[in-house]
């Protein structure tokens, strides 16, 4: 077997893919209120691009894909794009991330796909306050979403939410009592500092959220052995008293840059060695001629790249959406 191996020895075989840079949402934490420039769809990857792109990736040892945006769901096609890509690479994984409104549309269909995790970002219980956060977005649309993912009981799920200071970190036990009934994991991610959006008050580090967690003593859990499921880049935390586990994820605070696997394409088809970085190699130009010796290249070029570890040097050029986040 094939593997991708940076300057630092770390096998780089899981790779994000914004299928798209639009959105439903407006995210306070991630796009201004009127949205940001949406590419030209004539600049984005197509669907047959990310095909050609994967079949390349997955001969140089990539196993796993994540599609994200944007939000995935409001590309046109995506779940029959995701069938289809389900049935070229039954060999790789395939994980999502959504804002979950368009779940409860698309869950039968999606009950198709296997999925090795779905990831759902939720904020907050409480309507106006997400109405607040996402600005235009209905709780319950992601709530009935989850419901009926959850009770087609196909698909790992875990529910992602940004911690905010004043904001939602009231909200602990509520969101662990949603995602335990639900069947899923609940995840705290520090806030990152991307975009124009940084509010250096907001941000609550990762261990602040651990002193502050509710309900007494938690245990750190988790194990990062290739099969676990409480294996990072969160750290997982057990409440053996009331039978809860949550994760936490230091995006900022404590980097998991050593044990970090991914690579990240944009919608562009530019491919990103690091989030956090402003360095990318332009894949597209060899995608849509199908050239594979040079898309591989590019590839490596893009992995001899991959920093040991996470610097921020201007956040201007980072939006989320268009990254995938
Ligand atoms: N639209 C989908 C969603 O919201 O799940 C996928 C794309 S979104 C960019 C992916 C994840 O990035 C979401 O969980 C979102 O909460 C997170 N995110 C966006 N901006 C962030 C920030 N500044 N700090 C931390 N997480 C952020
Ligand atoms: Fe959209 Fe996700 Fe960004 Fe919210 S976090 S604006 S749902 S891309």
């Amino acid at each position: 077997m094939v593997s991708l191996i940076d300057r630092y020895g770390r096998i780089l075989n899981y790779v994000r893919i914004s299928i798209t840079d639009r959105c439903n949402y407006r995210c306070r934490y991630c796009m201004p209120e009127n949205g940001i420039t949406w590419f030209p769809h004539e600049k984005m990857l197509r669907y047959e691009d990310i095909f050609f792109l994967v079949s390349v990736l997955q001969e140089m040892g990539v196993t796993k894909i994540r599609f994200t945006g944007g939000e995935p769901f409001v590309r046109k096609g995506f779940i029959s794009f995701l069938k289809d890509f389900q049935s070229s690479f039954p060999e790789i994984e395939i994980a999502l991330t959504t804002n979950g409104s368009f779940l409860s549309s698309f869950a039968e269909e999606l009950s198709d796909i296997r999925l090795s995790g779905l990831n759902i970002s939720l904020d907050t219980l409480d309507p106006a306050k997400f109405k607040h956060i996402t600005r235009v977005g209905r709780l319950e649309d992601v709530l009935e979403g989850i419901k009926i993912v959850a009770s087609l009981k196909k698909t790992p799920l875990k529910i992602n939410t940004v911690l905010i200071r004043n904001f939602n970190d009231d909200e602990i036990i509520p969101l662990l009592e949603l995602a335990t009934e639900n069947g899923a994991m609940l995840r705290l991610i520090e806030f990152m500092p991307l975009d124009d959006v940084w509010d250096k008050d907001s941000f609550i580090s990762s261990d602040e959220i651990f002193q502050s967690l509710p309900l007494g003593k938690w245990k750190d859990i988790t194990d990062n052995s290739p099969t676990s499921c409480v294996s990072g880049p969160a750290k997982y935390y057990r409440n053996f008293k009331w039978g809860y586990t949550l994760g936490i994820i230091a995006a900022v605070s404590h980097h998991f840059c050593d044990s970090c696997n991914r690579l990240r394409v944009t919608v562009l088809g530019e491919m990103k060695p690091c989030l956090f970085s402003n360095e990318f190699v332009e894949l597209a130009p060899a995608i849509r001629i199908k050239d594979k010796d040079c898309l591989k290249e590019l590839i490596l070029k893009a992995v001899s790249m991959k920093p040991s570890g996470w610097k921020i040097i201007d956040r201007s050029g980072c939006r989320m959406s268009r990254i995938g986040g």
